[in-house]
């Protein structure tokens, strides 16, 4: 299940790849569930825009798409984009900038047609990613574009963080999770802030001083900027149509190693379920 690190390195890995490039022709599966948006008014909105930049929103990939035509604005590079489309990749979700003549994979729901002749294609197996249209509006103001709930974990403030937590009678761990509190933290960048924080996952999180929110505002948005540092470096291997599949694997301290010794005090790693999901700690270093 790719989380935000993964996220944003394919949105700048499609960025990089297709920005400024004209969408010619669409195709979509047959399938109802990839489309939130009904197929047909999804295939002709997309039609004919330009793709200005593709960027990360939570755990979307955003695509701010404009007309296109030189005529249509004043200011056609400021951001005047009439449309976004939304991808959240689901489980199994890719996208793949492909060379036209590579054979399109089974299981392929969208394939996008453009100006360079390559195609961008969605491919997902077990269909929980999903597509979608955000109408930004004429002047496409900036409350307008498509934000998703929640914070965005990796420019909320301090302050605006503590407060988030602030009475809440739930876990710490449940907390972090909570896509209406902050948006694109899933189960691995949750584990590990809290080791970084030296949190035990089973605290209440209104309880939590101000000094421990503080340190796992920190925590949380350094473990997120190193797993994009470490995703830019092998962007290839998921965007690109000849790279094998899967995100890379941060070196976790805690998520996934039940029983293996703490790095830092050598006490073998806990795993107990927490809001539903397996959540690893180490007894000793979170309190
Ligand atoms: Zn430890």
């Amino acid at each position: 299940m790719p989380e935000l690190p993964e996220v944003e390195t394919v949105a700048n890995g499609v960025n990089e790849r297709i920005r400024g490039e004209r969408i010619a022709s669409v195709w979509l599966s047959r399938y109802k569930e990839p489309f939130k948006t009904p197929a047909e008014p999804m295939a002709q909105a997309l039609q004919g825009r330009r793709i200005d930049r593709v960027h990360r929103v939570g755990k979307h990939i955003v695509f701010d798409l404009s007309s296109g035509k030189p005529s249509a604005g004043r200011n056609t590079s400021g951001g005047n984009h009439e449309i976004q489309w939304i991808v959240h990749l689901g489980m199994t979700g890719r996208l793949l900038v492909s060379s036209a003549n590579i054979p399109v994979p089974p299981h392929t729901h969208a394939i996008l047609t453009l100006s360079s002749g390559r195609e961008l294609r969605f491919v997902d197996p077990r269909r929980f990613g999903r597509l979608a249209l955000h109408a930004a509006g004429e002047e496409a103001r900036a409350e307008e574009r498509f934000r998703g709930p929640g914070s965005e974990p990796l420019s909320i403030s301090a302050e605006d963080f503590i407060r988030l937590f602030r009475g809440r009678r739930l876990t710490i761990k449940a907390a972090l999770l909570n896509q209406s509190l902050l948006h694109g933290v899933g189960n691995i960048y949750a584990d590990e802030s809290l080791f970084h924080a030296g949190i035990r996952p089973t605290r209440m999180a209104g309880r939590l001083p101000r000094a421990r929110l503080l340190a796992l505002h920190g925590a949380l948005q350094a473990v997120l900027r190193k797993a994009i540092d470490l995703g830019g470096s092998s962007v290839s291997d998921y965007v690109d149509a000849d790279g094998v599949a899967g995100f890379f694997q941060l070196e976790h301290k805690v998520y996934m190693r039940t029983g293996q010794p703490c790095l830092v005090c050598g006490t073998p790693v806990r795993r107990i379920i927490l809001a539903g999901r397996g959540t690893h700690y180490c007894p000793i270093c979170q309190r």
